[in-house]
Parts: structure tokens; sequence; C-alpha cells
């Protein structure tokens, strides 16, 4: 398990003073984080690294996943798309499902916590079933910038009855929730597999185990198969780009437990890639590993996200930590990461001209790509690393206790 002082000389001591300083008060304390799933997507990547730091400090911290079946999670998924603008209908079965698989969920899962935190929509209406003697915050990491207004409506029902909101992003403030909204950056751990650097014995042997050839330069992105993250925009994309220069494309995607609609998503990208993969131009994976997300971090030329809709978008992060030149959509939470032309590269999601053209230029100019990643790096040193988020959640904490009278 990785405790605060290993982050020694990757962040200034300051920072880490700082935690320790704050987290005194909350010795012997217990604080309660509640998602959907524990692989898979960003929040049980930050959760995981996030609960052991915690727990170093002196909290006693708890991580639990709402259980929920197949229906729950097509309803929550569709809930999940309709937040991010899609369309739902919203009918009286999807919401007593919805209600009743955290009602279930309550009856075996006892909160004796100090403070709870609820992360995204699935476990939202679990503070209906407790008696609450404790601080609730409800932290949501989706893009709420045009949510579909009737599903809002219905889960700010919940959303209410908790003490705070915290959101990735400024533009995702709701005017009309008079709830306390606080914004936090999502950040990554340097040290978790993910982000370590890697020897060249591990490289090579992933490599090998997926058969992933190094003869041509390597454009990858890493995303659950969903819509908002539009793999079949990077096929275009990808497309456009072999006219001019011979490269090779990885979409690399795990199936989340809680996401129902990834292998449909996968079958039709597979459909679109058609006979490219095949000839080994496009390599689809779907095999949820930690160290390959790595190894093909560092090893691609270009880390491209084109998502539509993106809450903040870690794989960016990811990204541009192993000083790749990332080139990813101006939406949600990316350009808070990516400063245009220092750090990676914008480009409207739906301006493939603009992503080809960049992709382009990085694989033709290797002076621009290494000047992107060496500041990309710097950046998310700076910002985006989870001492600061570890930071901010105690922040949080202590605001809401002093705020509930609770400490
Ligand atoms: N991820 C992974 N394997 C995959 C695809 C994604 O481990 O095949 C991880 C990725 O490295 C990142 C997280 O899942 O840590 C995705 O977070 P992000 O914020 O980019 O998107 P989300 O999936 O939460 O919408």
């Amino acid at each position: 398990m990785r405790i605060l002082e290993d982050y020694r000389g990757i962040v200034d001591d300051n920072v880490l003073t700082e935690i320790y300083k704050k987290a005194r008060r909350f010795y012997g304390k217990k604080a309660i984080h509640i998602n959907s799933t524990y692989y898979g997507g960003g929040v049980a990547e930050m959760l995981n690294s996030l609960i052991p730091l915690m727990n170093d400090v002196g909290i006693q911290a708890d991580w639990r996943i709402l259980r929920g079946t197949n229906d729950f999670f097509e309803v929550t998924k569709k809930f999940h798309n309709a937040l991010q603008s899609g369309s739902i209908r919203l009918t009286e079965i999807k919401k007593r499902l919805y209600i009743q698989a955290n009602e279930d969920f309550s009856s075996y899962c006892h909160i004796d916590a100090d403070f709870v935190m609820i992360h995204d929509p699935q476990p939202l209406p679990l503070i209906r079933f407790y008696k609450k003697r404790q601080p609730w915050v409800w932290r949501c990491h989706v893009d709420l910038s045009e949510p579909n207004q009737k599903l809002w409506n219905f889960l700010k029902g919940f959303i209410l009855r908790y003490d705070e909101v915290i959101i990735s992003n400024e533009k995702y403030r709701k005017k009309h929730l008079p709830v306390t909204q606080k914004i936090v950056y999502p950040a990554i751990d340097p040290l978790s597999p993910k982000n370590v650097s890697l020897d060249a014995r591990t490289i090579k042997r992933h490599l090998e185990k997926f058969d992933i050839p190094m003869d041509k330069p390597l454009i990858t992105q890493i995303s659950r198969f969903d819509k908002w993250k539009d793999p079949e925009g990077v096929i275009e994309v990808f497309k456009r780009v072999k006219e001019k220069v011979d490269a090779r494309l990885i979409l690399c995607g795990s199936m989340a437990t809680d996401d129902p609609e990834g292998w449909v998503i996968y079958q039709r990208v597979k459909r679109k890639a058609g006979k490219m993969v095949g000839s080994g131009d496009i390599i689809l994976i779907n095999s949820e590993n930690n160290i390959l997300v790595n190894v093909l971090q560092h090893i691609s030329d270009v880390i491209i996200q084109k998502s539509l809709r993106e809450g903040f978008g870690l794989t960016v992060t990811e990204g541009m930590w192993k000083q790749r030149p990332v080139i990813a959509s101006n939406v949600g939470g990316i350009p808070i990461q990516i400063e245009d032309g220092v750090s990676g590269f914008l480009c409207d999601p739906n301006d493939i001209n603009c992503f080809v053209d960049r992709i382009i230029a990085v694989l033709k100019d290797k002076k621009l790509a290494e000047e992107l990643g060496k500041n990309a790096r710097e950046r998310v040193r700076q910002k985006f690393l989870i001492t600061r988020l570890l930071s901010d959640h105690l922040s949080i904490m202590t605001d809401v206790c002093e705020m509930c009278g609770n400490h």
C-alpha cells in the first residue's frame, strides 16, 4: 500500500505537510465513499488511490460498491447519457427500479461514518434510506452542462437532501440548485501501476502479449467503448491521417461493470474499422489491464481523446503525465488540463480536419512533440496529482463538518 511519504520528490514537501496538517482534526474519524464499480472508469481509478492515502493520514476511510442488477445498470447508463444531454424516456418503471436498488442496498450496507461521499448518480438516492446523522456530499463526475431537464428535476429531489455537491468544472454549476456547489478537479496517482515509469522488459512483455508491433507510429485512444468517447470518429480521423502518414491506431477500452452498452459499441466500432482490423492497422483491445494502459500511453507517438462530452478526462491527464503529445476535444474538463499549443492541442470535437492536421504535425515534428510532452507533464505535476486531490478532500470534509457542527 502506498503512503503519503512515497510522494516525496514528486511533489514539494510543503504539499505533504499541508495534508498532514489538514488531516489532524480527523484522527480516528470514519469516512465512507460509495460508488458503483471497482474498476473501469475514472471514479474507481481515483478511489483506488485516495482511500489508502486517507487511511495513511489517520482517517478510517472505507469504500463500498453499490450492487445492482443488469436492469439497474441499464437504467443508470441511460441516466448517465441523459445527464450529458442525451434523451430519455423517463418512465415510472425506470424511476422505481433505480430507487428500489438503492433501498435494497441500504438494508445490507450500514453506515456509521462521520462523513459520507456518494459518487455519481447510481447511488444518489441512498441518502433517502438512512437516518442521516452526518454530512453527506454528492460528488458528481459527469458533464452536467446540459442535462436532460426532466431527469435533472427528478434527481434534484435527492440532491436537495445533500449538504454539498462537488462538480469537476465551473461550467457544470447549476443556477437553480440551492445546495452549495464546489469545484474539485480530479487527479491521477503518479505511483499507481497505471502511471509509474516502466522498465523496457515490462514494455516488451506487454507488447508481445497483446501482439502490438512497433514498426509504425502509434496513435492511441484509451477509453471505454462509449458513444461519448466517439471511437467511430477516431477511426475516421485515423483513416484520413493514414492517407498522408503510415501509422497504426490502437483503441483500448475495458468493459466497466456499470456500463452495459460497452459490447454494443465495441461491435459497432469493429464493423467500422472493417479490414483495417484484419490487416493490423487498427488494433482493438478490450481487456482490463492497468499496466497495458500504462505501456500504451508510454509508447504511443500521439494520444488522442476525441470525446464529444467529457466530465474531466483522466485519460488526458495520464497521457500528459507520460510526456506524450495529447490531441483532444475542447469539451468538458479537457481544456482545464490542456493549454492549446503549449501542453497539447485542443480541437472542436466535430472538426476532423483539426485532429488530422495536429496529429500529422506532431508525427512529423519530433521537437514539437517533445516540447508539448514536457510542458504537459509539468502541468499535471502542478495541478492534477492525487496529493492535491487528497488535500481538496480534506478541505471539503473540514467545511461540511463545520457546517453540520460535526467536528
Ligand atoms: N481505463 C482503463 N482501461 C481502459 C479504459 C480506461 O483502465 O481500457 C481507465 C483510464 O486509464 C482512466 C479511466 O479508466 O484512468 C477513465 O477515466 P476518464 O475520466 O478518462 O473517463 P470515464 O471512463 O470516467 O468517463
